[in-house]
């Protein structure tokens, strides 16, 4: 999609979901489908009918960074290091030591040159990203409600809206938000919102050489996602939080947070 259109296509929907995340539970679905008649969203898609996640496997990520070249590409997230709508990180283990690190996000792939002499007993890669909370603490400190949540599950951010506090950066306990430095406004993953509803999947799985991430929709029980999550044994970042994730791992341990 061109840039000038998904802009169009996210002011219309997100004008239009800031009136679905303030409005009363019984009036959601119906501004729900006010949103899908925007052109750009089949218009027999139902909301309610979906809820969107993703399962990322660590046992598959090679820390190649494709995801995130892909992402700033797709998004026009900018350049520079500290701005990412998705980074991987690597984790190495010593003993009972954990070294953590991500140069430019993982933009540009891993070297072994920051290592050390010793090997570690232990290293994998884990790309982070919005975790797309149930119980999103993003939403609930924003002043102006214009971080919310969309029936579907994305959690969304409403440039026309934000007035550039950040309140949702201080409050995201993933550290998932930055101030974008060309719109002054809150920016983060929306799971590529843009391109789910007619089916294609966010930049990062697409571009992903090994499959390592897999997304997909939680209502449909039979579908990949639920059948991944199904048949390996999975984790949330921070489960004592409470935020009720819906970015979903395999393969890592309690020392990733
Ligand atoms: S990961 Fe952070 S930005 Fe994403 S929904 Fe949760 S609190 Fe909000
Ligand atoms: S593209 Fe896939 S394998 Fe490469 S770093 Fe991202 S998640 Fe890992």
């Amino acid at each position: 999609m061109a840039d000038a259109s998904r802009r169009d296509f996210l002011k219309t929907l997100g004008t239009a979901c800031v009136a679905i995340a303030l409005a009363p539970l019984a009036e959601k679905l119906a501004l729900a489908d006010e949103v899908a008649s925007d052109k750009q969203i089949p218009a027999d898609y139902d909301w309610s009918k979906h809820k969107w996640g993703m399962a990322i496997d660590v046992e598959k990520c090679i820390g190649c960074g494709h995801c995130v070249v892909a992402c700033k590409e797709e998004n026009g997230v900018p350049k520079e290091p500290f701005y990412f709508r998705t980074w991987v990180e690597r984790y190495q283990q010593y003993g009972e030591e954990t070294v953590v690190d991500s140069p430019n996000g993982g933009y540009e792939g891993f070297s072994l040159e920051n290592q050390r002499e010793e090997k570690p007993d232990k290293s994998f890669f884990v790309p982070k990203l919005c975790n797309a909370c149930e119980h999103s603490p993003c939403v609930q400190v924003c002043p102006v409600g214009a971080t919310f949540e969309t029936p579907d599950g994305a959690v969304l951010v409403d440039a026309e809206y934000c007035i550039g506090c950040r309140y949702c950066i201080q409050a995201c306990p993933y550290g998932t938000r930055f101030l974008n430095p060309i719109t002054g406004v809150a920016d983060k993953c929306t799971l590529c919102y843009h391109r789910i509803h007619d089916g294609r999947q966010p930049a990062c799985v697409e571009n992903c050489p090994t499959q390592a991430r897999l997304f997909g929709d939680l209502k449909d029980k039979q579908g990949p996602l639920n059948q991944f999550l199904r048949e390996h044994k999975i984790h949330v970042l921070k489960p004592h939080l409470n935020t009720y994730p819906k970015v979903f791992y395999h393969g890592i341990d309690k020392e990733v947070r």
